[in-house]
């Protein structure tokens, strides 16, 4: 089942992660970072769409010199991997020599951001990291590590801060599971 239906999923009643853990948890990453990369200039590559609010707010808070670049990464359709990653554009200026933190919105199986990482290191980088949201190590199949992580969370499938279910609940304010509804219910 991949398409919207308001009958067919519901929010959880409850956010799985409140706005203000959230904003807490920002805020002591950005100091992380700021902190290992102190004297440096990192470009911060956030992965569109979904990681947008997560990367305006973190590098907001960071405390050295920070670039923003974006990639578009598609890998998604409804709830379920479609397989191939298609990158439709990237950073306008080379990552040649710099040190990049790419913005992950959800680490799931790690197919987008091995996609993403090949495509910087072609362009020969001076180090890479991954920051990610929220990290969902049980899915992983592609052998990729997060350097900075916000949660970690089960395989549920997740919404808001910026996470869609097909382009709709970016714009709730907390983290919610969606949950499927029995139809014949
Ligand atoms: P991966 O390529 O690691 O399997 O999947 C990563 C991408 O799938 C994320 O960038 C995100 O766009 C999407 N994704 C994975 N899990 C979720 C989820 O729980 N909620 C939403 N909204 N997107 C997800
Ligand atoms: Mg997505």
């Amino acid at each position: 089942m991949n398409r919207f239906d308001r009958e067919a999923f519901k929010l959880g009643a409850q956010p799985l992660i409140p706005r203000n853990q959230i904003d807490q948890r920002v805020v002591e990453l950005a100091g992380q970072i700021g902190h290992e990369y102190r004297g440096l200039e990192v470009v911060a590559v956030a992965i569109l769409k979904g990681s947008v609010f997560f990367a305006t707010d973190l590098i907001q808070l960071i405390e050295i010199p920070v670039v923003l670049e974006f990639i578009r990464a598609k890998s998604y359709a409804g709830m379920s991997s479609t397989g191939a990653v298609q990158l439709t554009f990237g950073p306008e200026r080379p990552v040649t020599g710099r040190h990049v933190i790419l913005v992950e919105d959800v680490l799931d199986t790690g197919r987008t951001s091995a996609a993403v990482l090949d495509h910087l290191l072609s362009e020969r980088p001076e180090s890479v990291a991954i920051c990610t949201l929220l990290d969902k190590p049980s899915q992983r199949t592609f052998e990729i590590h997060a350097d900075y992580v916000g949660f970690t969370i089960g395989d549920e499938f997740v919404v808001g801060y910026g996470l869609d279910y097909e382009e709709r609940f970016r714009n709730l304010r907390d983290i919610y599971a969606l949950e499927a509804v029995d139809d014949r219910a």
